[in-house]
């Protein structure tokens, strides 16, 4: 392949990533609006209708002057599938990532989030250090390159747990610690909105788990019918706590709970929580290895 082929390639990963970024913070998913929508119509109790609806107001009033759904752009976090076979190094797709979510940050004018975690200082364009953080799959037999982009509010990402049970602890254990972090959690998430649960693997894998379960579309279930019905479970119970909308009390406590699961060690029973605040934002592109991309909410 040529280096003007290389370049192009790199290129247009940069302008999707740049359309990506822009593109999930002004305009939600349609199964996250009808999952507010429908969540405003059910819920019964009068605080907590009056912020879904006032939330479903804020939606429509983004979408008509094309602003922002939420102040906060969070951090920059893509979920990427590369097939053995597309034509540019994951080194050059790293750096098209980050590229592309600089460009954007500044060609907007979207407030920059990031800084140095000791000094605090802020680097100004929502790149630095390992950032933005790409969740890297690679694919055999295929040369194209899906790309997802999921900006994290820090409302939400700071409600995120992680506990390494004792396998004695079983699903009661991991049933009681989702509810424990959810309740803990109150109000500060945003709430309603995804609840990604990681179970199995390492310490890491666990939480990695997690936040690949919040890039799934609203109130789609595991394949894994056992993990579907643990989805629908605790989905159930989780309403029932009656924290609400914004935690200010209704039936609406989460929209969805999605769970990702791995197999683990005999004496480990990990389980992590990532929540994902009502701004539940997601965008996603197919880079094909011609450069062409097409754009979809899930790739
Ligand atoms: S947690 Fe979500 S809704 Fe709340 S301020 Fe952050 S991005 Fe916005």
């Amino acid at each position: 392949m040529s280096i003007d082929t290389i370049t192009d390639l790199q290129q247009a990963v940069e302008d999707a990533a740049a359309h990506l970024y822009v593109w999930s913070l002004k305009d939600i998913p349609q199964d996250l609006r009808d999952a507010l929508r429908g969540a405003a119509e059910r819920e019964s109790h009068a605080v907590g209708k009056r912020i879904l609806e006032t939330i479903t107001t804020n939606v429509a009033i983004a979408d008509e002057r094309r602003s922002l759904v939420c102040q906060d752009t969070g951090l920059a976090v893509y979920v990427v599938r590369m097939g053995e076979g597309f034509p540019l190094h994951p080194v050059r797709v790293e750096q098209a990532l980050r590229d592309g979510t600089r460009r954007a940050t500044l060609g907007h004018s979207l407030r920059s989030n990031t800084v140095h975690t000791l000094t605090r200082v802020a680097t100004g364009d929502n790149t630095g250090h390992r950032i933005p953080h790409i969740h890297w799959d690679f694919v055999p037999d295929w040369d194209g390159l899906d790309v997802k982009c999921i900006p994290k509010g820090s409302g939400s990402e700071n409600m995120s747990f992680l506990k390494m049970l004792t396998p004695a602890d079983g699903l009661p254990g991991i049933k009681r610690f989702v509810i424990d972090s959810i309740v803990d959690a109150g109000g500060k998430p945003c709430p309603p909105g995804i609840v990604g649960v990681g179970i199995g693997g390492s310490a890491d894998l666990a939480m990695h788990l997690a936040k690949e379960a919040i890039a799934r579309p609203v109130g789609s279930g595991n394949p894994d019918p056992d993990v579907a019905a643990l989805e629908r479970e605790l989905l159930a119970l989780l309403n029932e706590t009656g924290i609400g909308p914004m935690g200010l009390g209704g039936d609406t406590t989460v929209l969805s709970v999605h769970i990702e699961q791995a197999h683990t060690h005999i004496t480990l029973n990990p389980v992590a929580v990532n929540y994902q605040c009502w701004a539940a934002r997601r965008a996603s592109a197919h880079i094909h290895a011609d450069g062409t991309v097409d754009y979809d909410r899930d790739v």
